[in-house]
């Protein structure tokens, strides 16, 4: 039928025309984050940390950096230096999924965009009193517990 394919496709642009946006007003507006969305941001507990390396090693990036001093009446090392170039990591989850303390996780952060390189570098004490709003990706018992078992971080 001669005509049809205009039909068609005025059709589909009515369709279009009745429905409700898909488009948000980005930032006044915003859409709801799953819980295991990966942000560009690190969360690092000092408190779990033992200064293993595993996560450095794991890195594809070369992104962390970590060093240790013996703390040898405590038996144990002292995380001295860890150290992210976030700049330089793609959010792959590997240093995550490779530590074997639970002292890694990726943030749900994503507004993160700086200017300058190294406003991206995160050190010791910026891991330390960074806001921790944890994802729960590698780890999906937070997304049901996470108030409980992350009480206090
Ligand atoms: S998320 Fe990937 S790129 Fe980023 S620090 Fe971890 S392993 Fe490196
Ligand atoms: S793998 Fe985990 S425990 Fe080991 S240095 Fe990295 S964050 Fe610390």
């Amino acid at each position: 039928m001669i005509g049809a394919g205009i039909v068609k496709g005025m059709a589909v642009t009515l369709r279009h025309l009745l429905r409700r946006p898909f488009t948000v007003q980005y930032p006044e507006e915003r859409l709801p984050l799953p819980e295991r969305f990966r942000g560009n941001e690190l969360i690092w507990l000092v408190e779990k940390c033992t200064g293993c390396n595993t996560c450095a090693k794991a890195c594809p990036h070369g992104v962390i950096q970590v060093e240790t001093s013996a703390k040898l009446d405590e038996n144990r090392y002292f995380v001295e230096k860890f150290e992210a170039d976030m700049g330089l990591c793609i959010f792959c989850g590997l240093c995550v999924e490779a530590c074997p303390f639970e002292a890694l996780y990726l943030s749900r952060e994503f507004e993160k965009a700086t200017y300058r390189h190294e406003d991206m570098f995160r050190r010791r004490d910026d891991f330390i009193n960074a806001q921790k709003n944890f994802s729960g990706y590698f780890y999906p018992y937070l997304d049901k517990e996470r108030p409980k078992r992350l009480e206090g971080w």
